[in-house]
């Protein structure tokens, strides 16, 4: 199979045949591409493989592939094998690199699923409607699919091999909640009326004492404290009082608390959305939200709030059925119910957000304005999160390699409408499930468990429509050498194609949003200034840079300020560096220093980072 086209792998090999050459080896394959751009089937470094591939390419690199095919099919290895008497070790050798060479020739399209567990059913679904085929190989494949987030193993991979990700380097870092929360906190505080879709929250412990001011405030707003690396409703709980939330050094993981939202919009029970959101690429990111997603619904009515707070132990489960929407919890209860007419009907406790909107219109809701909130914060969100995305992948990969475009990433959002039709976000998602099959332990007649995959045919749609398109949008049909590629177009569902990813970035009304985008104006600040080397921290001197350009000292702010400066805002704990984070923090302060006649603190910092960044890349 070939990934890219055939003057990418002659430019590969090419390089590779000099560096063979200058090492006077015979060996095809370098460690570092292995079964890489070349699209090559998987070859591990072991020494016999080494040893099989020097009996394939022993003379001269300029690979005669015909040739060797030929050279391999003359072994009468398979007749051998067919005829009962199994092949001796040299004919193993024959067979196995003739199988390479086939691989080598097929020029289709492959997902490697080693490390997709439940999601495999999905893929393999999309190989079969694409013809493309499914490797479990550890690297080789077109694209590589990985259920949880890259480990520094595969992010090595994804430095060398020239094929697809469908995750960017650390992207789980910044789903964390109070990670999350702390970056959407600059936005709120900068643009309040812009970012007002997100709940009142409190990253705990450090914003302890906030918290206790708000809730001595107004003993009628409720309050839900979530554990930081949570989910699936997991350790969720109502606050009681401030002490549920104390700091325990017996319970060191980080809470954040956030204001409930208390007048959901109900469908006969409260439900949320998830809503799936595809990024792609890193030099020219670009972001599709998917108008088709999940409504889940609780499995218990709504209550007042309040009485959940006053509930005994035993009922408490049966407040979480009619306050907390995830099916990892109401799947429990024996009230979650199944729908076969998913497409048609609105009803069950897992919907398409198709049938749901159309039910909302029903009842009077503005539809068109919740459809364009929800842009509107996918929009917000990929604009949060592209400084991070970018800074890590040119730190982890390193900035020649954003030129290969071969990330993306599906993450998920949950969207709690309430009854005014107002969208709030609940949380993002870096790993939303692509799988419609569950595992369950069922007991056998033996009475022994059993683990039994049941599919989900709600699920089972869904997914293969944001799977289906979501790759549609990432592969490059240019660079792919596929013979079997099918479009969106001629992809022959039965019901015809199903669009449902819309372009919300770079959005098309940069008038509203560019301003929101100061902060990867100061990564890439924070990038000429890093260099591009260790584009990840700033040391002492890299940062005083800064007091050198015109303009940048004042009487009341000169060197040994910026040295004070640095040393506050640097990574507590490590040894001399400044991450893009202090350094955010380093530039709002410095913005006050230098610009203290300007009134608006967005204003005072966009001044500057225009000012400086002017300067840094001369
Ligand atoms: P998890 O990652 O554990 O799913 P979430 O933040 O998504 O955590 O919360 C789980 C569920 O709790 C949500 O799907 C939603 O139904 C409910 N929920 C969470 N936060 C709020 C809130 N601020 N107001 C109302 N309901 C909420």
């Amino acid at each position: 199979m070939s990934v890219f086209t055939n003057r990418r792998k002659s430019d590969i090999i090419e390089k590779h045949q000099k560096k063979m050459v200058s090492r006077g080896r015979k060996t095809f394959v370098d460690h570092k591409t292995q079964s890489s751009g070349l699209g090559l089937p998987k070859i591990s470094p072991s020494k016999k493989s080494k040893e099989i591939l020097n009996n394939f390419y022993p003379k001269s690199l300029k690979l005669n592939r015909l040739k060797l095919a030929s050279q391999a099919s003359h072994t009468s290895t398979r007749s051998n094998y067919k005829s009962g008497i199994p092949p001796n070790s040299k004919q193993l050798k024959t067979m196995r690199a003739k199988k390479f060479i086939e691989d080598e020739e097929e020029e289709v399209f492959t997902i490697n699923t080693k490390h997709s567990k439940l999601e495999r059913y999905t893929l393999k679904d999309i190989c079969l409607q694409n013809e493309w085929k499914e490797v479990k190989h550890t690297i080789s494949g077109s694209l590589m699919w990985y259920i949880g987030p890259l480990r520094d193993i595969d992010i090595k991979i994804l430095a060398y091999k020239k094929c697809y990700f469908n995750r960017y380097p650390k992207s789980n870092l910044i789903c964390r909640k109070s990670r999350f929360h702390s970056i959407m906190r600059k936005y709120t505080r900068f643009f309040p009326d812009q970012f007002n879709f997100i709940p009142n929250t409190f990253i705990l412990p450090d914003e302890f004492r906030q918290f206790c001011r708000t809730f001595n405030s107004n003993r009628e707003r409720v309050y839900l404290a979530k554990p930081s690396m949570s989910k699936g409703g997991e350790g969720i709980f109502f606050v009681k009082s401030k002490r549920d939330v104390a700091k325990d050094p017996s319970k060191p993981t980080s809470l954040v608390v956030q204001e409930y939202i208390q007048n959901p919009l109900l469908l006969g029970k409260k439900f949320d959305l998830r809503i799936y959101l595809l990024v792609k690429g890193v030099k020219n990111l670009e972001a599709f939200v998917a108008m088709e997603g999940m409504a889940r619904f609780c499995t218990e009515d709504y209550t007042d709030p309040l009485d959940a707070l006053s509930n005994e132990e035993e009922s408490k489960t049966n407040s979480l059925f009619s306050h907390l929407t995830n099916f990892t919890l109401n799947k429990e209860n024996e009230k979650f119910k199944t729908s076969k007419d998913f497409k048609t009907k609105d009803e069950g406790s897992k919907r398409l957000l198709s049938t749901v909107l159309k039910s909302l219109k029903k009842e009077g809701a503005d539809v068109e304005s919740i459809k364009n909130q929800i842009r509107d914060i996918a929009t917000k969100i990929v604009i949060a999160f592209q400084p991070f995305l970018v800074n890590t992948y040119h730190t982890e990969v390193g900035i020649e390699g954003e030129s290969n475009q071969n990330c993306f990433h599906i993450f998920g959002f949950d969207i709690l409408i309430d009854d005014n039709s107002k969208c709030w976000l609940m949380e993002v998602n870096s790993q939303p499930s692509m799988s419609y099959v569950q595992e369950q332990v069922v007991t056998d007649e033996n009475g022994m468990p059993r683990t039994q995959k049941i599919p989900s045919e709600i699920d089972k749609y869904l997914k293969n429509v944001i799977l289906k398109e979501a790759l549609d949008l990432v592969i490059d049909k240019d660079l792919c050498n596929m013979k079997s590629f099918k479009t969106a177009a001629n992809r022959g569902s039965k019901e015809g194609p199903v669009y449902v990813f819309e372009k919300v970035f770079p959005p098309s009304d940069t008038k509203k949003y560019s301003k929101f985008m100061i902060y990867n104006e100061i990564r890439v600040l924070f990038e000429l200034l890093a260099g591009y080397k260790k584009p990840d921290n700033l040391t002492i001197s890299q940062f005083q840079k800064l007091c050198n350009y015109p303009g940048m000292k004042k009487d009341t702010f000169k060197k040994p300020d910026y040295t004070m400066l640095y040393q506050s805002c640097k990574k507590r704990l490590s040894k001399n560096e400044m991450t893009l984070d202090g350094f955010t923090t380093a530039l709002e302060h410095l913005a006050c220093h230098i610009y203290p006649e300007v009134d608006s603190s967005y204003e005072r910092l966009k001044t500057l980072v225009a000012h400086v960044i002017s300067y840094a890349s001369r």
